[in-house]
């Protein structure tokens, strides 16, 4: 039996920095992952390969139609699908081998391998020679695709994010069933390359969770850009019918198409790791459950990231990999799920830290508002980018900041600015006195921030 100080199970974004964290807290680290390219679903299959297909789709969009008004003609543009999806490819591959690259000179040793617990502090790799111990195991096995009842994902035509990312050829129409941030952003990708798209979704607003005004207006936004929806349609199957497929709504007409994306959420990847053997308990919902500190019902194992409760971000499972670390080496370790992040990198793209105004209102909090759109900010308008707009909320009282929602361009980065000032408490008065570069689009927050009070400058 092989021992160290701790193991990780799982080699995605939270798990490899836990590793990594601990060897620089000087443990005999480990992390075991089962599948080849380490970075987990984030570098693989999710976070990365979308990125590199949007922007790849959205310069291609651009090329075509968007260039004439900088003054730029262009003529022959053609996709090249195949060479899109190789970049994406090259990515990943890249960026896999940098995670390897990581545990290498900061010494964790890697296993490849599925574990399997077989008593507490003790597991067995599929390898079927391998057993492995440890003082501290986490587990950060991450997630996986859901699907609906009457719908089976076939991994081809009717299949999820995965198969959304690797499509050989652009479909002649493509179903998305679910209107959150993965359907969106794939949607795009594929409309922006020539497919029809249409948006299946349950409810009657697209962005479930996020700031109604924000989604509201991201709807209006998508809908000019030719994405289809059906709001309020429940989905009662997809399947592949001949060479094409058909999704049924109920009370609704069927909808031949070529490929259907099945969007509708992930879920925690706790099979076959055995958990019982280990005396893990999981919650009501079926991800491991932890207290506080990320430590489960099993003394000396712990779990983070998407297999636990909380949004399933790629950062927040970073930061719980390394705040998880901390408290087991140092006592201390902390996240702030007031401070987290989330980001739509559509175009324009959405983000959001802290409270949403529905939340706000339902827990009786008094706030004020200060809104400044994208088309008042001298840089929207010279790079011909103006949809959107910032929006500050602020404790009516205290003035402290205790949410941003942006849609706009760059949304995803400007963030950055709201989730710092949430994190130090900042009020709104000190992002407005914060001075900021002219002209930059992170200007829309400084003047939103100066509308909290009536003030803004420039709308
Ligand atoms: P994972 O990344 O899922 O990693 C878990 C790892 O554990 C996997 O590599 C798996 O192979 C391994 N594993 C599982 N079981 C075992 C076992 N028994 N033995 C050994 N290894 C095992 N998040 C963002 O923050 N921003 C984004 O833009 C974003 N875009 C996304 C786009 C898509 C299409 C998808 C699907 C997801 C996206 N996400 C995004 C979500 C993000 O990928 C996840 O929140 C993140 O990967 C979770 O990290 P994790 O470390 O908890 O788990």
């Amino acid at each position: 039996m092989k021992k160290h100080d701790l193991i990780v199970i799982g080699a995605g974004p939270g798990g490899y920095a836990a590793a990594i964290r601990a060897a620089q807290l000087g443990l005999d680290a480990a992390c075991v992952e089962r599948e080849r390219v380490l970075g987990g679903t984030c570098l693989r299959v999710g976070c990365i390969p979308s990125k590199a297909l949007l922007e790849s789709s959205e310069l291609y969009e651009r090329t075509l139609a968007g260039l004439s008004r900088h003054g730029v003609a262009v003529a022959g543009v053609e996709l090249d699908l195949e060479r899109m999806l190789g970049r994406k490819d090259r990515v990943v591959s890249q960026l896999g081998a940098g995670v390897a690259g990581l545990l290498r000179k900061n010494r964790v040793t890697r296993y490849t391998g599925t574990a399997r617990f077989k008593a507490p502090g003790q597991f067995e790799l599929d390898d079927g020679t391998t057993t492995l111990s440890a003082a501290s195991i986490i587990i950060a096995t991450g997630s996986r695709p859901l699907s609906l009842p009457g719908i089976t994902l076939d991994g081809n035509r009717v299949g999820s994010s995965t198969e959304a990312l690797r499509y050989p050829e652009v479909p002649g129409r493509l179903a998305v069933i679910g209107a959150g941030y993965i359907g969106l952003e794939l949607g795009s990708v594929w409309r922006r390359l020539g497919a029809e798209v249409v948006v299946f979704e349950y409810l009657d607003r697209i962005l479930p969770g996020m700031d109604a005004e924000i989604a509201a207006a991201a709807l209006k936004v998508f809908a000019k850009q030719g994405l289809q929806f059906r709001l309020g349609s429940k989905v009662t199957a997809a399947r592949q019918d001949g060479r094409g497929c058909t999704v049924e709504t109920e009370g609704g007409e069927p909808y031949a198409c070529d490929r259907v994306l099945v969007s509708v959420g992930r879920r925690a990847n706790t099979d076959g790791l055995n958990l019982e053997a280990a005396g893990v308990e999981l919650d009501s919902r079926g991800r491991v459950d932890v207290n506080g500190g990320f430590a489960t019902s099993a003394k000396g194992v712990y779990a983070i990231g998407d297999v636990i409760r909380g949004p399933m971000l790629a950062h927040k499972a970073e930061e719980e990999g390394i705040a998880c670390v901390e408290r087991i080496v140092t006592g201390y370790g902390h996240v702030n799920y007031d401070a987290i992040p989330g980001v739509v990198y559509t175009h324009p793209e959405i983000a959001s830290v802290g409270k949403t105004e529905e939340e706000l209102r339902s827990s009786g909090t008094a706030y004020r508002k200060g809104l400044f759109p994208f088309a008042a900010n001298g840089r929207a308008r010279a790079i011909a980018d103006t949809a959107g707009f910032a929006k500050i909320l602020a404790d009516e009282r205290t003035d402290r900041v205790l949410g941003v929602h942006i849609i706009g361009p760059r949304a995803g980065d400007l963030i950055a600015e709201a989730s710092v000032a949430i994190e130090f408490g900042a009020t709104s008065e000190d992002v407005a006195r914060a001075c900021h570069a002219h002209p930059t689009l992170a200007e829309v927050l400084k003047e939103a921030s100066l509308a909290v009070d009536g003030r803004a400058i420039h709308y």
